[in-house]
This record gives structure tokens, C-alpha cells and sequence, in this order.
């Protein structure tokens, strides 16, 4: 079969389990999971990809809800890997989208095993957990479940079309200050004021930011404040994220806001315990598989946007994967431009005709950029050339 034929194959092939896959989405989408714990999100996508074939592994690099699908061809190499998430946000559900991210990525997969013979190498379905808080492809990239992957791929839904945006580096710090009880009108001075350390410190964030580059966001909240108002706190603790346009400066800004706790510490008298988490990293879009992803998203009839200068950025995990290989994270439009993720509107537009039918492009779109990847080597050649160079160059 020539390439246009499988192309064709694999597209008619989405369409034909159009209504499956709608069923799929729907159905994660009315049983949001947190982070670690989508038993049953993970469950339904690999029994769906099982139904069709695929060779499934539940359970992988000792994650539970992480997984892996598999569909071979002639050769066990190249692989191409389509990654799947599917957790949801705490209380507000899958105003991520996340739904149509994990579909979209078995369909990819069920698509590609269809036409598997045909191809030279070896298409893996990825399912990896926690993306909103967790990093679960940090995890499994530590334990090597990406080693015989050449290249990734994943599509998350958007207000836009575009295959280039990039993303914020991201990393989180947790404060704790520890000052001491009293009886708040009694004896206030034989108190420490822990809850004031906190507030303290937001406010040296605030006279801080300024000062930071525009690309900056630091942004927290108080997780504990204390028990009652004629106590003096004693204990009090927020979280904080930051980010920036790179790694290198995400560090800087966060040791800055580390400096503002310390701050508030001396002026309280509290003590200040923290910890940071390795956050995620910014995405490298790779140029070779964002131009062949919009090709085939042209050749399906939809627009491609450039990003804007001032384009909205998140974080997400997989900027991690494709600093380590060649990656793309391309974005669907599902919603009239202007809505963000993680709002009630965007939960409504995941699971929206426009968002299915978003969901049902991606996987198309991925599927197509699969076969061009593996039976075209020079793509790969030229995708990982890019990322050795653009590591290079950092
Ligand atoms: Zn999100
Ligand atoms: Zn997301």
C-alpha cells in the first residue's frame, strides 16, 4: 500500500469507531480522576485499545495508572510514541481537557494498528498519569520508559490551532513557618506569629515582581492559617509555583522568592522550613515534526495559527520529554478564541461537539504524522539533529 492509501486507512478508520471513541471521551469526562489515582480512566483506554488489538502493558516503571500500548510493523525500530493523559483537576473536573487527550491518543493508536504491517516499525500508546500536579512523564522518563522511544508526540486541546507553541518551565516551593501559640489578645507577645510570616512573605513577592522579567508567574496560595482567630498561629504554610520562559530563569526567580519567605522569617522571628519540587521543563517544540504535524492538519482541512508574541502559556511535563527527545505538543482549537483552560467554560467545551470533533482531528492528524515519521527516516534523521542542536546550544 503507498502512503497516501494508508493515510486514507487510517483516517477512515477513526471515522468508522467515531462513535466508540465519543463514548470513551465521554465517559472520562463524567468520572474526573486525580493525579495517580485514574484507575478507571487508565482501565477503559487500555480495555479500548485491547478490544482493538493492541498489545497492552497495565502498570508501567511502577505507576499504577501509567500504561503502554503496543502495535508493531515489519521492524521492532523505529518507535513512535503517542502519549495519552487523562487526569482530571480537583474540583473543577476535566477543565483541561484531558478526556479528549487520552482518547485521542488510543484512537491515534487503534488507527496505526490497522495499517501496522505496512509500516517499517513500532507505534507505542503511552498513558502517563498526573500531569496537573505529580509530573508522571518525569517519573517514567527516570525510569526509562522512554528509552526506545525516538520520538513523542500528544496533542492537548486549545482556543487556537497551533503545532509551535512553546511553554513555561515550571517549579513549586513549599513553605512552612513555625512560630509559637498565645492567647491572641491575652499575651500576644509571648506569641510568633507564623500566619503573619506568610503574609509576609506575599507581600515581598508582590514588591518583587516588578522587578522580574515579563515571562515570570509566581503565584501561591496559603494551605494552612492557622485554627482559630484568638490563637496566635503557631503554624502556617503556603505553596507557591514559578515559572518562566526557561528553566535557568524559573531557578533564579525562585530562589528570589525563597529569599522573600527568608525575609519574612527574620522580621517574625518564625522559622522557615521549605522545600522545592523539580518542575517541569519548557517544551522545545521540534521544527521537523511540527511542520509535518501541520501539513496533515492542513491536509484535513484545518487552519494552523502561529502562536503570538504574547501567547498564552501553561506547563506541562512534556516539555520534559522533549528536552530528553524529538517531541511536539500541538493544540487543537475546540473553543472561540479567548477561553483558558481550567474554567468551567473550558470544561464544558471538552465535552462539546467541537471538542469531540477536535479530539477525532488530533487523533487523525497523529496517526498521519506516525506514518510519515516511519516510513520516512530522513524525518527522524532530521528531528533528532535538531534537538542535539538545540541542546547544544543551551
Ligand atoms: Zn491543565
Ligand atoms: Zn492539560
Amino acid at each position: 500500500m503507498n502512503h497516501a492509501q494508508l493515510k486514507q486507512q487510517a483516517i477512515a478508520a477513526i471515522d468508522s469507531l467515531r462513535a466508540e471513541f465519543i463514548q470513551v471521551s465521554t465517559t472520562l469526562h463524567g468520572n474526573p480522576e486525580l493525579a495517580f489515582k485514574e484507575f478507571k480512566s487508565a482501565a477503559l483506554l487500555c480495555d479500548t485499545m485491547e478490544k482493538h488489538g493492541l498489545k497492552i502493558q497495565r502498570g508501567i516503571a511502577e505507576l499504577e495508572t501509567a500504561f503502554r500500548g503496543e502495535t508493531r510493523g515489519a521492524h521492532s525500530s523505529p518507535t513512535i510514541a503517542i502519549l495519552a493523559e487523562y487526569d482530571a483537576l480537583p474540583d473543577i473536573g476535566h477543565a483541561c481537557g484531558h478526556n479528549l487527550i487520552g482518547t485521542a491518543a488510543i484512537a491515534a493508536g487503534i488507527a496505526l494498528q490497522r495499517v501496522v504491517k505496512d509500516l517499517p516499525g513500532r507505534v507505542i500508546v503511552m498513558g502517563t498519569p498526573a500531569e496537573e500536579g505529580g509530573g508522571g512523564k518525569l517519573i517514567l522518563l527516570e525510569r526509562g520508559a522512554f528509552k526506545d522511544v525516538d520520538a513523542a508526540m500528544m496533542f492537548h486541546p486549545a482556543s487556537r490551532t497551533m503545532t509551535t507553541r512553546g511553554s513555561l518551565a515550571s517549579t513549586r516551593l513549599k513553605i512552612e513557618f513555625i512560630g509559637k501559640a498565645s492567647h491572641a489578645a491575652a499575651a500576644p507577645e509571648d506569641g510568633i506569629n507564623a500566619l503573619e510570616a506568610v503574609i509576609l512573605t506575599f507581600n515581598n513577592v508582590n514588591a518583587l515582581r516588578l522587578h522580574l522579567k515579563s515571562d515570570a508567574r509566581v503565584h501561591g496560595i496559603i494551605t494552612n492559617g492557622g485554627s482559630a482567630a484568638n490563637i496566635i498561629p503557631e503554624y502556617a504554610a503556603a505553596t507557591f509555583s514559578v515559572r518562566a520562559a526557561s528553566q535557568k530563569y524559573a531557578r533564579q526567580v525562585l530562589d528570589r522568592v525563597v529569599a522573600c519567605a527568608q525575609a519574612a522569617a527574620t522580621a517574625t522571628g518564625a522559622e522557615l522550613k521549605f522545600s522545592t519540587k523539580p518542575g517541569y521543563s519548557e517544551i522545545i517544540p521540534n521544527p521537523t515534526m511540527a511542520r509535518v504535524f501541520a501539513e496533515n492538519l492542513r491536509a484535513l482541512g484545518i487552519e494552523v495559527n502561529e502562536p503570538r508574541a504574547n501567547e498564552r502559556m501553561g506547563s506541562t511535563d512534556m516539555g520534559n520529554v522533549s528536552q530528553t527527545i524529538p517531541a511536539i505538543h500541538p493544540y487543537l482549537a475546540i473553543t472561540p478564541n479567548g477561553i483558558a483552560g481550567h474554567t468551567v467554560a473550558f470544561r464544558d467545551a471538552a465535552i462539546s461537539p467541537a471538542g469531540m470533533q477536535g479530539m477525532l482531528d488530533a487523533a487523525k492528524a497523529m496517526a498521519m504524522t506516525a506514518i510519515d515519521l516511519l516510513r520516512e527516516p530522513a524525518l527522524l534523521q532530521n528531528a533528532k539533529a535538531e534537538l542535539k542542536k538545540t541542546r547544544n546550544e543551551n
